[in-house]
């Protein structure tokens, strides 16, 4: 038996509880891990707080990553003692997930562990660090070089925004970093950011086209931010969206894209191809400054979770946490 976080709903709603499971408990797959880390991401934080929109079936573990050992498999490409890292699929969604000893998935959605990465690692990049190297890879893909201009981030001191100060400014690029948390100034500042944007520029209705500040961008906002951000992109530019911590509309204007030739690059994480996966763990394996992982990650416990679940949906939470689910 082992321990595991579950949300569960009856008479009075959507629950979470610690809880003792059984392997035969979790869904079904085809590899067992045996998970040393987990992490915290913003969906995760939904998943807990109320489930609308994430949790597609009850009772559920949630925790959309994982990384670990296998303990068991009937898949081809894995056999036990491998380490493995998995980030969505649905894991934490609509099939049992990270934050439990042990995880029974499909391995089809296993990441075999990067050379140069520990489980710790892995758990500490998690989905919102990959997903930065995504929005990274995008940009790279549309042409954006070290010099090509400024790059700003929003939601700097995030999850996804804190990766990608970070791999942005070791790639050479110069970043902008904007943030709500001046507090959290310094710390950007030691992930690589040259200077920090207020988000109160950047979060209320703007004009249409705007000053050409920066050549791209990486938004995990969405809302009013990121239609500012478009209006702020030099002629040419690109951007990429893979968030709504602000909102999901998207209240602007096609000038950007019909007047300066700006492109939008939308990020998805959750079914991206494997070979893109794979493509974004050997970028991070080489690109991400161990020392700077380190200095965003937080450990934690399993039983810390639901209190950080809702720190961050309140935005205050910085960097990753990572989810020690053996403490
Ligand atoms: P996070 O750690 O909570 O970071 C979000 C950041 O956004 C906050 O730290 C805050 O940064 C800023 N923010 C929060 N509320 C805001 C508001 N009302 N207005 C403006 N800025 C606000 O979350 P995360 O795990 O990095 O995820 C970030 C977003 O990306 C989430 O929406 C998540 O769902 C999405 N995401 C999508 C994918 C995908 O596959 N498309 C993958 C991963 C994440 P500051 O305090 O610095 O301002």
């Amino acid at each position: 038996s082992f321990r595991a976080i579950r949300v569960t709903k009856d008479e009075q709603g959507h629950r979470v509880e610690t809880v003792t499971l059984e392997e035969n408990d979790l869904h079904e797959g085809d590899v067992t891990v045996a998970v040393d880390y987990s992490t915290v991401n913003y969906k995760d934080g939904l998943a807990l707080a109320h489930g609308k929109g994430i949790v597609r079936t009850y009772p559920l573990v949630p925790g959309i990553d994982f990384a670990g050992t296998v303990e068991s498999s009937t898949h081809a490409s894995f056999a036990p003692g491998d380490k493995v890292v998995l980030n969505g699929y649905g894991v934490g969604e609509g099939h049992d997930g990270g934050f439990a000893q042990k995880a029974r998935v499909s391995g089809d959605w296993l990441v075999p562990l990067p050379a140069g990465l520990s489980t710790r690692q892995a758990a500490a990049i998690g989905t919102a660090g990959y997903t930065a190297m995504l929005s990274v890879l995008a940009l790279e893909d549309a042409g954006l070089t070290p010099g090509s201009g400024d790059v700003l981030v929003t939601g700097a001191a995030g999850g996804v925004g804190s990766v990608a100060v970070a791999l942005l400014a070791r790639l050479g690029h110069r970043v902008l970093a904007s943030t709500g948390r001046p507090a959290e100034a310094e710390y950007l500042r030691a992930l690589g950011a040259a200077e920090i944007v207020d988000r109160a520029e950047l979060s209320t209705p703007g004009r249409p086209l705007g000053k050409e500040r920066w050549a791209a961008a990486v938004d995990s906002v969405g809302s009013h931010t990121l239609v500012n951000v478009l209006a702020g992109t030099r002629y040419g530019g690109t951007v990429t969206a893979c968030g709504l911590a602000q909102g999901v509309d998207l209240p602007g204007t096609v000038l950007p894209f019909i007047l300066r030739g700006v492109t939008l690059v939308g990020i998805d994480s959750v079914q991206a191809p494997m070979e893109r996966r794979i493509r974004a763990y050997e970028r991070l394996a080489r690109d991400l400054d161990p020392a700077l992982l380190e200095r965003m990650t937080t450990v934690i416990g399993l039983d810390e979770v639901p209190g950080i679940a809702e720190r961050i949906l309140a935005g205050q939470v910085r960097g990753r946490t990572v989810v020690d689910v053996n403490a």
